[in-house]
């Protein structure tokens, strides 16, 4: 199943890396065919080269749009080799075997990225390159296709080591990682159509992806696993700067990611704020008058878990701040840029790793959020809503106070970032009690009143923290028992969306209690 590689077609628009796979090609006796642009470039660096022009005998026409679209290009690319009529068909029409094709398409994305008008969009959409890429693909029984600059020297391997030959083998994986990219190229142009006519993201039919990086395992060994970007270049984990430590692991991307997001729900004008997370949930958040206080705060709320924990930060890591990290064992530390100091403090922790970014990421900004399900995918928007003091409405005769108004709304940011049933107690910016992915809301607000308690016993503390704290519940109370739970554990005001069928039971009891509650009108399931 060897084949030999004689003639190849090289038409990039990037032109990284190609003089010197021209010259290696070359070198191994392959004439080289090219489009206009490539072809100049490879001329200027002095290998002889052939126009497709001449090939086809049509100039290359219409502002490039037509190039290689001739069946002299597609003819030498798609005829079965073995097969006496493809082979007599060529003969008759003098098509010329091509046994390479080297394709790197019009750069969409670059032109998307840079937010290019309508017009350019479209001239930016290669036909003749995908068309020629898929032909080739198809008949990888005979026709080799690299894609990416990245694979040139793999190409240069395998026919070094074939005696400039390539397997059948080889060929597959070529042609599969070429449909790869003419599905994500599609995928990409389709969006952008998508979104220029206002169609809403989740009913947009494509999906891009691009693999960043295949990962050691998934969230368990025996699992196999890659990272994806979706092209958007957003501020967060997928484009973060990894300064130093290992490799991030599924996990680590995961739940970096869910610091990163939840931190960023507090704007750095308003302070500093820290988040640490394990396992997709916070085991602490705190604001404090200094990042070092916000994270001894966060520390606080829950020591145990915050051991091999993930730490996100909404303004540049400081050196005290450094210091207090690396007293114990943390897995991960984001934030929007590291002083020198700080980087020094970390560089004698070769497992912990440090990510920068250029900022945070607005918790504004529309996104997709997707989940597999056997046999299909769940779509949706990503959960951007909002609740300012404006939007609460008093539903207590009690009303909070300024104070606890802030606890409440700091309680209801954390509660939209942690899996539901949500609970979360609040005091001083600071949380004390986090209650996590319970089947019951009651469960939940046990679970974080049993937190609270703990962090007061730990802090040597004569009471628990959930006394006159702020509680949060990320959907409404059902029934009046898990607002009377949270009462029990101290809350004393409440944060909550309302419109349960029940709501004049649970006002009443919190009347009763003595609490002061609000209604969001939204709600924030997580699962
Ligand atoms: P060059 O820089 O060599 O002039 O052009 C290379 C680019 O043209 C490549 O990105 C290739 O995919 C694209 N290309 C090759 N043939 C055609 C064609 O027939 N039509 C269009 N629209 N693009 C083509």
């Amino acid at each position: 199943d060897l084949h030999p590689v004689r003639r190849a077609l090289l038409s990039v628009s990037d032109k990284t890396g190609l003089i010197e796979l021209g010259k290696s090609l070359a070198e191994r006796g392959v004439e080289l065919l090219s489009t206009g642009g490539t072809a100049k470039a490879l001329r200027d660096a002095g290998l002889t080269v052939k126009d497709v022009s001449e090939v086809t005998g049509f100039p290359e026409m219409m502002d490039g749009r037509v190039k290689t679209l001739h069946p002299m290009v597609h003819g030498g690319l798609l005829a079965l080799r073995d097969n006496d009529a493809h082979v007599a068909a060529m003969t008759e029409h003098g098509i010329g075997e091509i046994d390479l094709l080297v394709v790197n398409l019009y750069p969409f994305e670059a032109a998307l990225k840079r937010g290019a008008a309508y017009d350019e969009m479209i001239e930016n959409i290669d036909i003749g390159g995908p068309a020629m890429i898929r032909a080739a693909a198809k008949n990888h029984a005979f026709v080799n296709v690299v894609v990416d600059v990245e694979d040139y020297g793999v190409l240069l391997e395998e026919l070094d080591q074939n005696d400039g030959q390539t397997s059948f083998a080889f060929r597959q994986w070529l042609a599969q990682n070429a449909y790869a990219r003419t599905a994500a190229y599609d995928a990409a142009v389709s969006n952008w159509m998508a979104g220029a006519i206002g169609l809403e993201a989740p009913r947009r039919r494509a999906f891009a992806g691009q693999i960043a990086q295949t990962l050691r395992y998934g969230e368990n060994p025996h699992q196999d696993a890659a990272f994806y970007t979706d092209g958007t270049e957003r501020v967060g984990v997928a484009t973060a700067e990894q300064l130093q430590g290992k490799e991030l692991s599924y996990n680590n991307i995961n739940d970096t990611d869910a610091a990163f997001e939840l931190v960023s729900e507090f704007a750095p004008e308003d302070g500093p704020a820290v988040a640490i997370i394990k396992h997709a949930n916070p085991c602490g958040v705190a604001r404090g008058a200094t990042l070092l206080e916000a994270y001894n705060k966060a520390f606080d709320c829950d020591r145990t878990s915050a051991f091999g924990g993930i730490v996100a930060l909404n303004m540049p890591l400081d050196a005290e701040t450094a210091e207090a990290i690396t007293q114990i064992f943390t897995e991960v530390v984001i934030a929007p840029g590291a002083s020198d100091e700080a980087k020094a403090i970390f560089a004698a922790k070769k497992n912990l790793r440090l990510l920068v970014t250029e900022g945070l990421p607005n918790p504004q900004d529309a996104g997709l959020t997707t989940r597999q399900v056997s046999g299909g995918m769940l779509v949706q928007d990503k959960d951007v809503g909002h609740r300012a003091m404006d939007d609460l409405k008093v539903v207590t005769e009690k009303a909070p106070t300024e104070e606890q108004m802030a606890d409440l709304l700091f309680a209801w940011k954390v509660a939209k970032h942690v899996k539901s049933n949500a609970i979360v107690y609040v005091k001083d910016g600071q949380t004390v009690g986090v209650g996590a992915g319970q089947m019951s809301r009651v469960d939940s607000a046990t679970i974080a009143g049993v937190k609270a308690q703990r962090m007061a016993d730990a802090m040597e503390l004569p009471e628990s923290l959930a006394k006159g704290s702020a509680v949060a519940s990320d959907a409404f109370f059902p029934f009046a028992d898990g607002l009377m739970e949270a009462a029990s554990n101290g809350a004393t005001c409440v944060i909550q969306p309302g419109g349960s069928m029940r709501d004049d039971e649970v006002i009443k009891a919190a009347n009763d209690a003595g609490l002061a509650m609000v209604f969001t009108g939204m709600r924030h399931f997580r699962h």
